[in-house]
């Protein structure tokens, strides 16, 4: 009998962002992935652009990767857009494309913007399971062939954030507020994969040559983990980049379990080929994760344990400058407080589903562990 087909992954060593160095290494992965050849002569690249940041910070996919990304696609002929939807408030997309990089991709052949540009269309699925509807990028959902360029982050409420999690930024604001409006780890999980199985991208890239680690996405950590990743199946591709970050069973992150429940990739290491590194190569050994606890607690503790053993929004006055941001990003409107006031929480509406801290400009709006977090915390270091 043969072996089963098995989900290749393509690996390759980077360790900066000199352009003649990403551009051999992302030939490599992608050489090692098996790449299809993009068909339909133009290729959207969804790129990370969760706000205005600058590459270094690692909150957005670096625009040397996204620079030899298109510069391969541009060598079958294709017409290139690179484009995301930032987080829910950054309305300006000249200081968005500017401070990312990305804008100055643009170039013979090469464009850059918005996801939102098209506008968005209602999208309903039988397969579902939290959401009742959708609203998608219309330039997400008509593009011919779109290949999916995360970056390698910790995250504060998903725990990590890498493809499956990237196509999230296809959804309009609305409908990504319902997402977070959920009090349950595990629902925001499932209501990310439904916004993911409605169109799958057709190839992954992961910008994992700097990652972020502690309390991503936003505030989180730079560090050089070394690592571009591709394939065609964004689970088996997320999971050897959760292998980056040590996690020994990548489906105690809900957001992959949630996935691999739904039979869109592997449920198992071993139904992944790793081309180019074996698995004791990838861990970044120390790597931190966010100081979510939920995930040391087996997934089928998290729905109750999330209450107990999380983490809450805090104001830090001194760093506020009273812009309002987070009162508007918040899903359940629990923060209140006058136009130019400093922001107050309504705790007993509050889901802690911390956009509020994701989104804030400043960094002002910290993450706070109860005593119950606190203690796992320092029986986890004594442990
Ligand atoms: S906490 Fe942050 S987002 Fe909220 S008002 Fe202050 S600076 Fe703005
Ligand atoms: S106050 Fe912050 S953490 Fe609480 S629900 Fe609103 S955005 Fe989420």
């Amino acid at each position: 009998m043969s072996e089963p087909e098995k989900y290749t992954v393509g690996v390759a060593r980077c360790e900066s962002y000199d352009p003649q160095e990403v551009k051999g290494a992302l030939a490599l992965a992608l050489e090692r992935a098996g790449a299809p050849e993009a068909k339909g002569g133009s290729v959207l690249i969804k790129t990370n652009m969760l706000s205005p940041s600058e590459p270094d910070r690692a909150v957005t996919t670096h625009p040397e990767v996204l620079r030899a990304l298109a510069g391969e696609m541009r060598k079958n002929g294709n017409a290139v857009h690179i484009a995301d939807n930032p987080g829910y408030i950054f309305s300006d997309k000249g200081k968005l494309l500017r401070m990312t990089g990305v804008g100055a991709l643009a170039s013979d052949g090469v464009s850059v913007g918005l996801l939102s540009d098209l506008g968005f269309r209602s999208v309903g699925k039988d397969s579902f399971k939290t959401l009742r509807e959708a609203r998608i990028s219309s330039r997400y959902l008509d593009a011919p062939f779109v290949i999916n360029a995360a970056k390698l982050k910790t995250h504060v409420e998903t725990e990590m954030s890498c493809c499956v999690k990237n196509i999230f930024g296809t959804a309009d604001t609305a409908t990504r507020k319902k997402c977070h409006a959920s009090a349950s780890q595990t629902a925001l999980a499932e209501a990310i994969t439904d916004l993911f199985v409605i169109r799958p991208p057709d190839f992954n890239v992961v910008d994992a040559v700097f990652s972020m680690e502690g309390d991503g996405p936003s505030y989180g950590k730079p560090r050089n983990t070394g690592w571009i990743l591709a394939g065609a199946n964004a689970l088996a591709v997320d999971w050897a980049a959760s292998a980056i970050m040590c996690y020994r069973d990548p489906l105690n992150i809900p957001l992959m379990a949630a996935a691999a429940s739904r039979g869109i990739g592997p449920r198992d290491r071993s139904e992944i080929a790793l081309v180019g590194a074996e698995w004791s190569d990838m861990p970044s050994w120390g790597f931190k994760k966010s100081t979510s606890l939920v995930w040391m607690l087996p997934v089928f503790l998290r729905g109750i344990a999330h209450g107990l053993v999380s983490l809450r929004p805090e104001l830090a006055r001194d760093g506020c400058v009273r812009c309002g941001v987070c009162g508007r990003v918040c899903p359940v409107d629990a923060i209140t407080g006058e136009a130019g006031a400093y922001p107050v929480i309504n705790r007993s509406l509050c889901v802690k589903c911390l956009c509020c801290h994701e989104m804030c400009p400043t960094g002002a709006m910290t993450v706070h562990r109860n005593f119950l977090a606190e203690f796992v915390v320092r029986f986890r270091k004594s442990g």
